[in-house]
């Protein structure tokens, strides 16, 4: 395959590298078999039971396919790639704000908020609460990889800041309205221009 591309291309040439790409990409999928009823996962050292082995239930239905010949199908599958945009919300988005969709430039956001315990003091906990936007433009595999994630503010406290999280919280709503309703002037090192990027938080 080298030899007849450009001798400056950046196509991969062998089987491991072109599965890294996929596998950091997103695109690779992993599918594990559910007991219909929820109580175990056809996995691991359970990967080869046909049955459940809390209710009995079997793992298969049999399906007969076109051709007379009989096909076996898990009743329900776990899939490990599900990405936001997979949801009705993420469908129902698109449909509301067709403008906005149609620019894959513009961006979409998560916002995230977890205790986070630093270092314990004379027996007392001093914990603080790291609030993250992450970046669902990308694959499932990199939107949570550190270097994709944006730490936007710490709030201090021991307590959960449920009751009081959009005192803390207005800066960075300012900020949001603001990509939301104008976007901001960014470049694009790729095109070597500037454009306007407007940011939707899902
Ligand atoms: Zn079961």
């Amino acid at each position: 395959m080298g030899e007849i591309l450009p001798c400056d291309h950046t196509f991969s040439l062998d089987y491991y590298h072109t599965k890294k790409l996929i596998t950091e990409l997103g695109l690779s999928v992993v599918k594990i078999d559910a007991c219909k009823n929820d109580c175990m996962l056809y996995w691991k050292d359970d990967i080869k039971f046909e049955s459940c082995k809390f209710c009995g239930d079997p793992r298969y239905k049999l399906q007969k396919a076109q051709n007379y010949q009989v096909t076996k199908s898990a009743y329900t599958v776990l899939r490990l790639d599900d990405h936001p945009s997979d949801a009705e919300a993420w469908r129902h988005f698109d449909c509301t704000y067709p403008y906005f969709t149609m620019e894959p430039q513009n961006v979409r956001l998560g916002l995230c908020v977890d205790e986070f315990v630093p270092h314990r003091q004379y027996g007392k906990m001093n914990s603080c609460w790291p609030m993250i936007l992450t970046l669902y433009n990308l694959p499932q595999k990199m939107f949570m990889k550190s270097e994709f994630i944006f730490l936007t503010l710490v709030i201090p406290g021991l307590s959960n800041p449920k009751h009081f999280i959009d005192v803390y919280m207005q800066s960075l709503i300012e900020e949001l309205l603001q990509l939301w309703h104008m976007g901001v002037r960014t470049y694009d090192r790729s095109a070597n221009e500037f454009f306007i990027m407007r940011a939707a938080l899902m």
